[in-house]
């Protein structure tokens, strides 16, 4: 029997002008995650996506990536089937036989797109229910409560039949609102900052400051492993890995220790908003929650901000840890952080850092040394690797 998948969309629904611009992201998207697993054919039909299966395609893993593309409220599996009541009936009752055959009531929901179909609605679900109840004798019906409800869509080319839909990732297809460039750090919180705002519709690049030999190689491929988790659901992303060894230096020896973390994350800004500018970003994405250490104070990120040269987008800012390690379970990047590799963040790292900097201050300490060679050396020398 042919089977398909039907592809609901979510947020898109409410886009007004720019729905189809938003649908044709979409439908690009899932063409390309679903690249590699076979001959397929995706087409958009009356506000409704469709996956049609060519030769050996791939069904499983198809419903497996589907359920990761941003931009997707429900999907479900259907049989297609002919338009012609009784070969559609028999269909139904094959289809379904292995869930219509173990639970003990349910109901049939017809929807008529194809308005030149001989019957309507109502008349579909009498015939259906009618038929079903005849050949499972198991079952009776509740419309109310059923345990099960069937799903009959009479649509263009065939009348397709399923359970009730699966729930999609949500929120709006990947590219859809720009592209932001996330600062990367190998730690719990930041994949997470990069899957939220990749949910909302940015597509993502990368920055990731690495610091050898203070970091190891192996904190750089957590990194990339991290992105690869996030790229299932964001699509592929952009890593630019910053040499930062000559800053981190440069910072120990000739800055006052209590500044050493917030001048560090103000190179980072610099840096990355640089690096971020030329590969077509136009926000950056942390992994901060207020208060979560000192250079996540109020005080502190405003210093952080007065270098940054786009918007700083911190979706975990009122985040606690728990509600964080809870969405990195969820995305499957848990695991993968907690694995111990130091990052250049925890390398001289201050005894008693400032709490309540000013811009002022900063500026004041950062003026002793001239950054911006040591930035556009550190910009020239940036690595790029494709994550997928
Ligand atoms: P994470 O769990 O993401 O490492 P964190 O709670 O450890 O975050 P910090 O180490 O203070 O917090 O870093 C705050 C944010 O700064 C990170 O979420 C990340 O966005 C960025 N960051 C930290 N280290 C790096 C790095 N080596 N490269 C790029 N960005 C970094
Ligand atoms: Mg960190």
């Amino acid at each position: 029997m042919k089977e398909i998948i039907l592809i609901k969309n979510g947020e898109l629904a409410l886009k007004g002008l720019n729905r189809s611009t938003f649908e044709d992201m979409l439908v690009g998207n899932i063409r390309r995650r679903l690249k590699g697993l076979g001959d397929f054919e995706v087409r958009k039909s009356q506000s409704t996506i469709m996956v049609e299966p060519g030769e050996d395609f791939d069904l499983e893993e198809a419903c497996g990536r589907i359920g990761k593309v941003f931009g997707i409220a429900g999907y479900s599996r259907a049989a297609a089937a002919p338009k012609e009541m009784e070969r559609m009936l028999a269909a139904a009752a094959e289809y379904l036989a292995p869930t219509l055959g173990s639970v003990r009531t349910f109901k049939v929901e017809a929807k008529r797109s194809d308005k030149n179909f001989p019957l309507r609605s109502p008349e579909i679900c009498a015939q259906a229910g009618g038929y079903l109840l005849s050949r499972f004798k198991n079952l009776s019906v509740d419309v109310r409560n059923p345990d099960f409800t069937v799903m009959i869509e009479v649509r263009d080319r065939y009348i397709y039949i399923h359970g009730p839909q699966i729930r999609g990732a949500g929120g709006m297809p990947t590219g859809s609102s720009g592209r932001g460039a996330v600062l990367i750090s190998g730690g719990i919180d930041s994949p997470v900052a990069a899957w939220m705002m990749a949910k909302r519709g940015l597509a993502l690049s990368a920055v990731h400051f690495a610091s050898p030999p203070y970091t190891s190689p192996m904190a750089e491929k957590k990194v990339q492993d991290l992105l690869s988790r996030v790229a299932r659901y964001s699509g592929r992303v952009a890593l630019f890995t910053v040499p930062f060894t000559e800053i981190q230096e440069t910072i120990r020896d000739r800055c006052p220790e209590e500044f050493f973390t917030l001048v560090m994350r103000r190179m980072m800004m610099r840096i990355a908003g640089i690096v971020a500018q030329k590969d077509n970003c136009s926000a950056l994405i942390t992994g901060e929650s207020l208060g979560q250490v000192a250079s996540q104070t109020v005080y502190a990120l405003g210093c952080t901000d007065a270098v940054a040269q786009m918007p700083v987008l911190r979706p975990l800012i009122g985040m606690d840890k728990d509600e964080i390690v809870r969405i990195s379970r969820k995305i499957d990047t848990f695991e993968l952080s907690s694995l111990p590799y130091e990052d250049c963040c925890t390398v001289f790292t201050p005894r008693h850092p400032r709490t309540r900097p000013t811009v002022a201050q900063l500026e004041k300490v950062e003026s002793a040394v001239a950054w911006d060679e040591m930035i556009a050396r550190a910009v020239a020398d940036t690595k790029f690797k494709m994550i997928y």
